[in-house]
């Protein structure tokens, strides 16, 4: 039902210039609805809820949500109910993401911003209780130790130097962190505002996933974050990043979502530039820098964005 996911080099001259051969793991493409690292983040919930004989999800996100919509997708596929508990709001028509959750038989729920906040409270969770009865209980995000498991199991290979990913909730590093090789390192690119203060959430998953017992495939490796690539904040986006994004799909064929893998793959072009990615990684031999890039997935996002900017720019 999953393929696995594709390994693509992409031809750059700017990557060729700075002695680094570059590649992108597609895990945009190992499912139509349920992709990217929003499955990785939801497969061992899943089982958890499946285990725990319950057949009902519930999550939270925002309007235009990857997460809301992958779970939505899922639990159809594997035969939970699914409710989405949703911040702001009821807006109708229903954008694609929501329309989409629907269809895929999505309850929704909506939360004004002031409740939205509260919502790992016991107060909210005992409102939940009350309104929807027993129910598995999914973070935002999949943000959860279920969540950093999955993602341990997206790449596990000494090939590659370096790892970069986009950075949200940064359970995905986390998981990419704890399946690192010998010498490799793993970069985040936070796509919010600020990102810095994700270095002590990735320390409390890391430490917590350690104390858990849960199955861990390598010592933790090193990780940093690189914090300028966030374009103005969750989901701002300018003129520059459409352009690049619609060079990069141009030139090697690869569609980017605007929120996070857009962000990411511009700032490697830009580090490129710079000389950044040889430096301070003890060189193997005398062989090219390998760095991969994970291409995340999130694209159905792009859909509602480019609805909002077609608004924007013709009012
Ligand atoms: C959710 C998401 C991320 C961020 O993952 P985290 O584990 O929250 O850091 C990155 N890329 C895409 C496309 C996403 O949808």
């Amino acid at each position: 039902m999953f393929l696995p996911p594709q390994m693509q080099q992409i031809n750059s001259a700017i990557a060729h210039h700075a002695n680094v051969d570059l590649y992108v793991l597609r895990l945009d493409l190992i499912h139509p609805w349920v992709n990217g690292n929003k499955w990785f983040k939801l497969k061992y919930n899943l089982l958890e809820a499946k285990q725990k004989n319950c057949p009902t999800l519930l999550t939270f996100g925002g309007a235009y949500s990857n997460h809301i919509y992958a779970t939505a997708a899922a639990g159809n596929l594997f035969g939970f109910r699914t409710i989405g508990v949703i911040r702001g709001e009821e807006r109708l028509p229903l954008n694609p993401t929501l329309s989409f959750a629907v269809q895929q038989g999505m309850q929704l729920v909506y939360l004004n911003r002031e409740t939205y906040r509260q919502r790992y409270t016991i107060a909210l969770r005992e409102y939940l209780r009350q309104c929807f009865g027993e129910v598995f209980i999914i973070p935002e995000g999949g943000c959860n130790l279920n969540g950093v498991r999955g993602c341990t199991e997206i790449i596990n290979t000494a090939e590659f130097d370096t790892i970069c990913v986009a950075c949200g909730t940064a359970t995905t590093l986390a998981g990419i962190a704890l399946s690192l090789h010998e010498g490799q390192r793993a970069i985040a690119f936070p796509v919010l505002k600020n990102g810095a203060f994700l270095a002590q959430e990735i320390d409390s998953l890391l430490t917590n996933y350690l104390a858990s017992g849960l199955p861990v495939p390598n010592n933790p490796g090193s990780w940093e974050l690189v914090c300028d690539y966030h374009f103005g904040g969750y989901a701002k986006v300018n003129n520059e990043l459409l352009t690049f994004t619609q060079q990069f799909k141009a030139a090697h064929g690869i569609p980017l979502d605007y929120v996070y893998t857009a962000k990411m793959f511009y700032g490697v072009m830009d580090l490129l530039q710079q000389g950044f990615f040889a430096q301070g990684v003890p060189q193997r031999g005398c062989r090219r820098h390998r760095l991969l890039l994970l291409h995340t997935g999130g694209l159905q996002g792009n859909v509602g964005m480019e609805e909002r900017l077609q608004t924007f720019s013709s009012t």
